[in-house]
């Protein structure tokens, strides 16, 4: 990457021709964006990744690794030939680190093609190879890589990786994408040591656990052991403890390819890396060092901006000019896994007296830091958990004066956060991309000269075309320069999810594959793969895991079951109205004496179980549908409950039988997919003993009938349900429900819940009332008429699964070993019920004082 950017900048400064340059590549394809290599697993080619560009005037030798340097006589050799040079410039990046573990290395060759040297280049001075892996085990560097796990992975089931840092992680996701229960073994506490602190680490802990990738902290890996047939058998780790897995990826670290530069007598960092002075050149003053294999001052820097800023240094350096490394911002975001995680700046708090400001919201679970100079004026770094939302400007103003009272820069995007203001306050000076080097003031001028969108302003200045975090900031500054933003779902469709839902519905269209051949580009990402597994799930289009369907599901979605952080997973009958039968309660009591799981009764009526490793989930819910019971799908975005109070059979305040409208809406509506969950209540008289008014659609009853309120929700931003029409007829009740709900199915964004869709409409409840009662869009019909589609098919899910072998297939623990539970699942006892162990539990106490005895 970084001698692709040193041969742009020499050309962009070069008008005159003075240089020629040859590329000497040991890959055999052009320089390609490894910042966004996983992008692979998402279907994005090798072309699409490509940062060459044909007219470079450089000739490149692709496949043409250098193997030795004659100073002496400025001569490279390759394993093809000799070329002789006025300037060398070294930009050979790094090589993943493979820690002495046993077992990890096969009969050399015995690897699969991958990263590292190819075997024409062993015969020069290269470090230890990944090629001489076993198979089953690989490293993550190189598009080979990539492509070599990906081949390995179909067909198997469990994945591992060593190294919890952000490689490691990226890592991680795309083995869960692929479809593998997913372990990460790290040997330091915390997951991401080098960025965060143990109190956000914390915090991610949990984020990733609900992933349903399994973390193992501060232990090693010591062993890595084969089955009889020569297959991966698992790990050994340092604390004893065995972990089964089919493929491991090692993240451990990377270090600097320096090899030709030690061979060649070159000064070297004390860590390692071609060491070179503030100009980037090396001890020798015709050979330059940038990207990774150099160590500025002894340092080396893993990440591409510093790079960049090398390859910059160079160009101007080689054309006669004094440029030197203005230093590296080492700012860092955890992309792809879904896990908000940032650490910018001086993000440990280095600098002598520095002060921390922290806010922790384990209810939101946000965890926020800020470092600040002694006198608190100054930004220094920080650590952001949960919500980022804030990264891009907060990291801008490193070094810079406050632009508000700490506390209020951290709160959460969803309160008061500076993200919007922050953009304006940031001066124009302040680096918004800090990958590319683009400042705000470049990006105004770019808006000025007619970019329009985000991808305008990444072809015309760059910024946001590495990492992409940057990304939010340059929407930020579209909408404050006054520019209409698109509705895009993501990358790979430039429509909305409600245009989306208009043309799978529409069209008749019935898979991914065809949505995205025909109406969008690439092979879809987690943004848009779950969104269109809710549309076409909305529309009634079968099982939501036969065939493609079953891969574009949210994890919880696909084991019909709630993974929770020990990565066992729920199970949660539906239980219509809360109302239950005592022959159904003993089945429920049965079962979770059974498959020892722990029992609680919900906010929902209804009863949660606890605890169940995967493979036991088809035995559990065996046992629970031949008793009667069907999915409470509670791990969809869909209806869960229709809560109710006891109404007017028992109640003497009760005005209406609240308990049959709850169970006969519950059972209408269970199984609708939607853009989120969707909760409901029933109560039967104005004491409001349901708490209707916390829910999406609530009703209440009168003398005359029912009053429905919509827009309500509990949860992050709590908000109360608004009156929508009163003393309705139970028919007419029906009717209005059936088209709110449909009419949001069918138009709200992703991930949007009733309460934000209602207050996003133009023209807010009153619009809603004119297109469900007055039918002012003319779409009631259409409304009604899928409402009825969803009644009439509505098929149980799990009883689906259970009556078929093929679906049965994948509730397994490990393909290797698929009658072998999962051992890293074990539990404490805690109030007589089995929990996860976590080894550091202690019993809650009210913490009151001695003298103050309860009861006293
Ligand atoms: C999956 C992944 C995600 C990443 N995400 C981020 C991120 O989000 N942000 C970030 O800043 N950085 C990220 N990085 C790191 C970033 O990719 C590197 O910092 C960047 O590629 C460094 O550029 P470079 O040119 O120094 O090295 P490279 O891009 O590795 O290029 C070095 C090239 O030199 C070749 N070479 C080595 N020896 C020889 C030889 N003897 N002869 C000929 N050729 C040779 C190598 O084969 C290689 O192609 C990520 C890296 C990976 C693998």
């Amino acid at each position: 990457m970084v001698g692709q950017r040193f041969v742009e900048a020499l050309r962009a400064r070069d008008g005159g021709g003075r240089w020629r340059v040859t590329v000497l590549a040991e890959e055999p394809r052009p320089a390609y964006d490894r910042v966004r290599l996983s992008a692979f697993f998402d279907g994005v080619s090798a072309d699409e990744l490509s940062l060459h560009s044909p007219d470079g005037g450089v000739d490149l030798r692709l496949g043409e690794p250098v193997t030795g340097i004659d100073r002496d006589r400025h001569r490279v050799r390759t394993t093809a030939g000799e070329y002789p040079y006025d300037a060398l410039v070294l930009a050979t990046g790094s090589y993943p680190f493979v820690p002495p573990i046993d077992g990890a290395r096969g009969p050399a060759g015995s690897g699969p093609a991958g990263s590292g040297p190819t075997e024409a280049a062993r015969a020069g001075p290269v470090p230890d190879p990944a090629r001489t892996l076993r198979p089953g085990v690989f490293v993550y560097r190189t598009l080979d890589d990539l492509a070599a796990i990906r081949d390995f992975a179909a067909g198997r089931r469990g994945g591992a990786v060593i190294g919890g840092g952000l490689l490691g992680l990226e890592a991680a996701n795309a083995l869960r994408l692929l479809g593998l229960g997913t372990h990460v073994v790290e040997f330091a506490p915390r997951l991401m040591p080098v960025q965060v602190d143990d109190a956000g680490g914390a915090m991610l802990r949990r984020y990733v656990e609900e992933l349903g990738v399994t973390p193992h902290l501060g232990v090693a890996t010591t062993a890595i052991r084969s089955r009889p047939d020569g297959g991966l058998a698992g790990l050994t780790l340092s604390d004893g403890s065995w972990l089964p897995t089919d493929l491991v990826v090692i993240a451990a670290g990377i270090r600097p390819r320096d090899e030709l530069a030690r061979a060649a007598g070159l000064a070297l960092g004390d860590r390692g890396g071609v060491r070179v002075d503030p100009a980037c050149r090396t001890s020798d003053e015709r050979i330059w060092a940038i990207g990774e294999c150099a160590a500025v001052d002894g340092v080396c820097y893993g990440l591409v901006a510093p790079g960049y800023a090398m390859a910059e240094v160079v160009a101007d350096r080689l054309l006669g000019g004094a440029a030197t490394f203005p230093g590296a911002d080492t700012s860092a975001k955890l992309k792809l896994l879904g896990v908000d995680v940032a650490s910018f700046g001086d993000a440990h708090g280095s600098a002598p007296g520095c002060l921390d400001v922290t806010f922790t919201d384990p209810a939101t679970r946000v965890y926020a830091k800020l470092v600040l100079s002694d006198d608190a004026r100054t930004l220094l770094g920080g650590v952001l958990v949960g919500d980022v939302s804030a990264y891009p400007t907060l990291r801008a103003s490193v070094g810079g004066p406050l632009s508000g009272p700490p506390l209020a820069l951290l709160a959460p995007a969803g309160g008061s956060a500076g993200t919007g203001a922050g953009i304006a306050a940031l001066p124009g000076a302040a680096q918004v991309c800090s990958c590319n080097g683009v400042t705000k003031d470049q990006l105004l001028d770019a808006i000025g000269q007619g970019c329009v969108d985000v991808p305008a302003l990444k072809a015309c200045t760059r910024a946001g075309t590495s990492c992409g975090s940057c990304v939010p900031m340059l929407k930020q500054l579209l909408a404050v320069s006054g520019v209409r933003l698109s509705k895009a779902l993501c990358e790979h469709f430039d429509h909305s999810r409600q245009e989306l839902f208009d043309i799978v519905r529409v069209l008749g269209i019935r898979t991914f594959s065809q949505l995205v051949t025909e109406h969008g580009r690439g092979r879809g990402c987690d943004i848009c793969k779950p969104v269109v597994a809710s549309i076409l799930a909305s529309l009634g289009n079968g099982y939501v895991l036969d065939g493609e369907q079953a891969s574009l599901q949210d994890t919880n979605d696909h084991f019909l079951a709630n993974i929770q952080r020990d990565g066992t997973y729920s199970v949660v009958p539906r239980i219509p109205g809360g109302e239950i039968t005592p022959e159904k309660l003993i089945v429920i009591g049965e079962v979770a004496r059974d498959f020892s799981l722990y029992t609680k009764i919900t906010g929902g009526q209804r009863i949660d179980l606890f605890g169940a490793r995967v493979e036991q989930l088809p035995m559990i819910w065996r046992r629970l549908v031949d008793a009667g019971f069907e999915s409470g799908h509670a791990y969809g975005k869909a209806l869960r409950t229709v809560k109710s109070c006891v109404g007017s059979t028992w109640c003497r305040y009760g005005v209406q039988d609240s308990v049959g409208l709850a169970i006969a809406l519950e059972l209408r509506y269970r199984g609708l997919r939607a853009p989120h969950k969707i909760k409901s209540a029933v109560s039967g008289c104005a004491r409001e003993c349901a708490e209707a008014r916390g829910k999406d659609f609530g009703i209440i009853a009168t003398d005359a009938g029912w009053n429905l309120y919509l827009g309500g929700n509990g949860g992050f931003r709590p908000r109360h349900a608004e009156l929508f029409a009163t003393d309705l007829s139970t028919g007419e009740l029906v009717r209005h429900i059936d088209r709110f709900l449909m009419f949001y199915i069918r138009t709200a964004d992703r991930l949007q819940r009733t309460a934000a869709w209602i207050e996003a409409m133009e023209g807010g409840l009153e619009h809603l009332r004119s297109v469900i009662v007055d039918d002012s869009l003319g779409l009631c019909a259409e409304l009604d008429a899928a409402m009825a589609r969803h009644v009439g098919s509505y098929s149980d899910e799990w009883r689906d699964t259970l009556d078929d072998p093929d679906r049965l297939r994948r509730f397994t623990s490990f393909v290797n070993a698929p009658d072998t539970p999962d051992p890293s699942i074990t539990f404490d006892v805690e109030r007589g019920q089995p929990v996860p162990a976590t080894g550091e539990r202690r019993p809650v106490t009210l913490g009151l004082p001695t003298t103050m005895g309860v009861g006293s």
